[in-house]
């Protein structure tokens, strides 16, 4: 049974006999759903209140469930999952719409990256949404509810909108400016509730580390310490970093270390999280700190690196402790498109982190990019494929791997009224065959995919019929448009929400809902960038 392996590294509270019943679910798999830090904190959050007793629920692994619950909980970190979610209510006997349950049913809540980004497509299934950092909404939420626990469905969802953080879709009417058009007005449905739900933040440097560690983790028996939240560097189309600004760094000597050495207690593989871990102000610190003899067989795997932290030592720490290559995030090979999306990187920089990884003893360098940046030309593309012939010059023993993805764009950061590139898929055809021929292994996210992502990215709650129907359909894009066809006359097109240009007078989806930034910012930045294409 997958939870027997467990090492738990917390202590569970003992539930109260009138405990509410409460299912905290991750619609995948035990192994995937036990690899989310996110899941696993959440849990062990409500796993220590006695006023709660929670049991976990995956699509292949269950504990035993309560006959009653009162809540049902869901983490979406993966937009496809939605069906899993669908799956799951219905195995549980729930109907998935909110508006034909009664007092019988569960409330159901979910909380996660995708649903704090954009929640409206999947708006209709769920009863109420936790918007931001989990440490931050959860508490207020639970003490809400214990306040409200007895009365009517309505009346629990009237108060529990009124807390910080907790939106419920119901009690939003969104109006369009007509079936096909975009949305005119969103209004809440009654005075006590706010017109704008405001995103909630944890304040605090002490992050995330992980609750549990078992074998049958995606990464087996991983350890994650969560060293950095947030980036500072402000990509324009970066979600990682505006959706949750403000950037926060874990305090190195009180919670960051002695969470390090909780963990290597039960395991020696340890994952340092973040956006942008070697942003942390301590990082070279930390790095000195688990380079000692006694930490030899420590295996450490490293998200993401800001290129010009890449020394020779990183690299060599990394290179003893069985990392065999490091990925670095460079969007383009062309500073000029570079300079559009904000990111402070030049090639000389680049080319460096490659010298120092090869010098370093590493055996591969990953670089990240993207086609369709708004903005870009042929000439771009040209620039990218010259700078990996000059990173094949001067480390030419690193094997240089090429991830690119297509621009897809994202509520709350300032390139969200773009659409996608329709030139991308060609775009990333070209640079296969060019990089391929210079010995770099290109690794593209399939195009068609980046249009689903973007379809949910920017979508409202008429696409909650189109997900039911391609639940069925399947999950390629041919599926997708399988049931746009199906759908004409209910909701626009699908260029509409993948395609198009959204003027800035638009009201978006996500209007009612606040980020870290108010839109003007991100207008000011959005007009930054205009300025140089
Ligand atoms: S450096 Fe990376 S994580 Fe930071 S804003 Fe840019 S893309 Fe996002």
């Amino acid at each position: 049974m997958s939870f027997d392996q467990e090492h738990h590294l917390f202590t569970r509270t003992p539930s109260q006999p009138d405990a509410v019943p409460v299912i905290f679910a991750f619609p995948n798999t035990y192994s995937v759903g036990i690899t989310s830090l996110g899941y696993q904190v959440i849990w062990a959050l409500l796993a220590q209140r006695s006023d709660i007793q929670v049991s976990r629920l995956f699509t292949d692994a269950q504990e035993t469930l309560p006959r009653h619950p009162e809540l049902l909980g869901f983490s979406l970190s993966w937009e496809l999952d939605y069906n899993h979610i669908l799956d799951l209510l219905e195995a549980l006997n729930i109907p998935i719409h909110t508006v034909q349950r009664d007092d019988e049913h569960p409330l159901v809540f979910g909380g996660g990256p995708v649903l704090t980004a954009n929640p409206e497509p999947f708006a209709n299934w769920f009863d109420v949404i936790l918007l931001g950092d989990g440490e931050a909404v959860l508490a207020p939420f639970l003490d809400a509810y214990q306040a409200c626990r007895g009365q009517s469905r309505s009346e629990q969802l009237l108060t529990l909108a009124q807390v910080p953080g907790v939106y419920v879709p119901s009690l939003y009417q969104v109006d369009y400016t007509e079936t096909t058009g975009a949305i005119a007005t969103i209004t809440p449905q009654a005075e006590s509730i706010p017109a704008v739900v405001q995103k909630q933040t944890h304040r605090s440097n002490t992050l995330l580390a992980s609750t549990v560690v078992t074998p049958k983790a995606a990464w087996e028996n991983i350890y994650m310490v969560e060293v950095v939240r947030s980036c500072p560097e402000m990509c324009r189309f970066c979600l990682a970093s505006y959706l949750t600004l403000p950037f926060r760094t874990a305090d190195l000597e009180r919670s960051l270390l002695p969470a390090i050495e909780r963990g290597l207690k039960v395991t020696n593989r340890l994952g340092l999280l973040g956006a942008s871990v070697t942003q942390h102000p301590e990082f070279n610190d930390l790095l000195m700190h688990l380079a000692q003899p006694q930490y030899e067989d420590v295996r450490l795997s490293i998200a993401s690196v800001r290129t010009n932290t890449v020394t020779e030592q990183l690299a060599q720490t990394l290179a003893s402790r069985g990392t065999r290559s490091l990925t670095i995030a460079v969007e383009s090979g062309s500073e000029r498109l570079r300079a559009i999306v904000n990111k402070k990187l030049h090639n000389a920089e680049i080319e460096q982190a490659a010298i120092n990884a090869q010098a370093g003893e590493l055996k591969g360098l990953k670089l990240y990019g993207m086609v369709g940046i708004p903005g870009e030309t042929p000439e771009d593309l040209e620039e990218t494929i010259a700078m990996f012939a000059q990173l094949k010059k001067v480390a030419p023993h690193l094997k240089l791997t090429f991830g690119c993805s297509t621009f897809v764009p994202k509520s709350h950061t300032p390139f969200q009224w773009y659409g996608v590139d329709a030139q991308a898929k060609k775009r990333l055809k070209l640079l296969k065959k060019r990089l391929h021929a210079l010995g770099v292994e290109f690794r593209p996210e399939s195009y068609n995919w980046s249009v689903i992502q973007s379809l949910i990215s920017r979508g409202d709650r008429r696409l909650t019929p189109l997900l039911e129907l391609t639940r069925h359909y399947g999950d390629t894009l041919g599926s997708y448009k399988r049931a746009f066809k199906e759908l004409r006359g209910q909701l626009p097109p699908l260029d509409f929400y993948v395609h198009e240009v959204w003027p800035e007078s638009q009201t978006l989806p996500w209007s009612h809902l606040a980020g870290p930034l108010p839109v003007e910012t991100l207008q000011k930045h959005l007009a930054t960038a205009q300025a140089l294409i």
